[in-house]
């Protein structure tokens, strides 16, 4: 499951939970994105602080580990990169991504993605105030997942507003922004939101 993870939150973590469950995965390897190239003109935080902060929300679940694939690598995170290098990492592993319903509708934009269906099933899960479309591929599933109507952009937002983020991130996610003034300006965030 790729995402910029800015923060982490319980959407990401239901979606993965219930995915590995109805798809009966070993694993599921949260990938935060390095640089993510749809989100280049916003402010997105260091990768350490998403990495770790991905590291905390995960660490007590077995089945969830987290990748620096994309983190290590220079440059803009594109998803056909992170699947070649878990492909080599993993090469008799059975990959599939999971994606929330907007994150899905994009990748199904990109003109040359042909290799992408090649090398992992795309898991494509609902996400409150978003359509979840196939589009006829038959390489895809479609899965409903308990409704999280949370955002990592509502996440920010709250913080800069000093609203509470409890609940919405996992109690060692929330100790660690304020731990770092994570987000506590808003004027820096202009509503990723992708
Ligand atoms: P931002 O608001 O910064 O874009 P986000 O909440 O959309 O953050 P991302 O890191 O962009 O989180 O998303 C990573 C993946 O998780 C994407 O595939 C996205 O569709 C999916 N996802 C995020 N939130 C939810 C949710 N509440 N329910 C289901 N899927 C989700
Ligand atoms: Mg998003």
């Amino acid at each position: 499951m790729g995402g910029t993870f800015d923060p982490i939150h319980h959407g990401h973590l239901v979606a993965a939970s219930e995915v590995a469950s109805v798809f009966k995965l070993d694993e599921v390897i949260f990938v935060p994105t390095g640089e993510p190239w749809q989100k280049a003109k916003n402010k997105v935080s260091a990768a350490e602080h998403r990495y770790l902060m991905t590291v905390i929300a995960t660490a007590a679940n077995p089945q969830f580990t987290v990748s620096r694939v994309d983190i290590d690598r220079p440059g803009p995170t594109f998803t056909i990169d992170t699947l070649r290098d878990l492909r080599e990492m993993r090469p008799d592993a059975e990959l599939f991504f999971i994606t929330g319903a907007d994150a899905l509708a994009q990748i199904m934009s990109w003109k040359d993605s042909d290799e992408l269906w090649e090398l992992a099933h795309f898991v494509g899960v609902t996400r409150p105030g978003h359509v979840l479309d196939d589009m006829g591929r038959s390489d895809v599933s479609l899965l409903e997942v308990p409704a999280m109507a949370i955002s990592s952009t509502d996440c920010r937002q709250r913080v800069g507003a000093q609203n509470p983020v409890w609940y919405l991130v996992p109690d060692g996610v929330v100790q660690y922004i304020a731990k770092y003034g994570l987000y506590m300006d808003p004027a820096t965030d202009h509503d990723a939101g992708t």
